[in-house]
């Protein structure tokens, strides 16, 4: 489903150069669910911004499925986004209509793609849960709601591919745990796959693969290009462990 090879991504603004990937190896096969951890500035949410099509990559291989995100067009490249991804953040709420309800919510992207699915809309919030607050304002819900209703948006156009950064960052355990329950149906029951950035280990043990991401490469990488800084790594960690006994 996805193939990334020697991904590179550099922003520059002004005379100053960011390299966010340098060189990511990093494939996805069709139906997995997968965590990709890391710390902050590793590069996590730049990855998934470039196979949302929501940045484009400076250099490297970055395929998925049929689709080349490197060469793509612009205009191929909306038409990507539309057919093959679902997005969610950390924070939906701020793209949701507050005075609108859950299922108009869910319309309104699908009337501006040019056809409302009603049937589908109401399935969709069965699906997170929300059959009997469809009719709710936006507002009348609680955060955690108004995040599975974010995510029977993202799912509106029937994506293969359904990425998510920190969904879990700003909601308590019990919404985590069955936003994550919602996403392994998805994956089980309609055969998405799906990437989760998350800095959240329980949550990351709930999947099928957990890849950690430094520095703009997966870690295996990393720590093949800085042997002997792995190296330092271990020793002060050893160093600690005798401390303490
Ligand atoms: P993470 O999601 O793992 O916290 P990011 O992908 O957001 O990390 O960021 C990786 C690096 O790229 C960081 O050094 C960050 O400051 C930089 N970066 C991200 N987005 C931009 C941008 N739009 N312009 C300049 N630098 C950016
Ligand atoms: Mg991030």
């Amino acid at each position: 489903m996805i193939h990334c090879e020697g991904l590179v991504k550099i922003f520059k603004s002004d005379n100053v150069e960011v390299v966010a990937l340098q060189g990511l190896n990093l494939s996805v096969g069709a139906g997995e669910m997968m965590a990709i951890i890391g710390n902050s500035g590793s590069g996590k949410s730049t990855f998934l911004n470039i196979l949302g099509g929501l940045d484009r990559p400076s250099a490297g291989q970055v395929r998925v499925g049929e689709w080349d995100l490197l060469k793509i067009e612009d205009k191929q490249l909306v038409e990507y986004k539309r057919k093959t991804v679902g997005f969610i953040w950390q924070n939906n709420a701020r793209n949701l209509l507050p005075y609108l309800t859950a299922l108009e919510n869910i319309e309104m992207p699908m009337m501006l793609n040019g056809k409302v699915d009603r049937g589908y809309a109401k399935q969709l919030l069965e699906w997170v849960g929300l059959k009997d607050r469809m009719h709710n304002k936006l507002q009348q819900l609680s955060g955690g709601e108004q995040q599975r209703v974010a995510i029977g948006i993202s799912l509106c156009n029937h994506p293969s591919l359904l990425l998510a950064d920190e969904p879990t960052g700003s909601v308590d355990s019990q919404t985590s745990d069955m936003i994550m329950d919602i996403f392994r149906k998805l994956n089980k029951e309609i055969g998405v796959t799906i990437v989760i950035v998350t800095h959240d280990m329980e949550l990351a043990g709930k999947v099928d693969r957990v890849v950690a991401i430094r520095d703009g490469l997966t870690s295996t990488e990393f720590i093949k290009r800085n042997p002997n800084l792995e190296e330092l790594g271990r020793l002060s960690e050893h160093k600690s462990t005798f401390e303490e006994e």
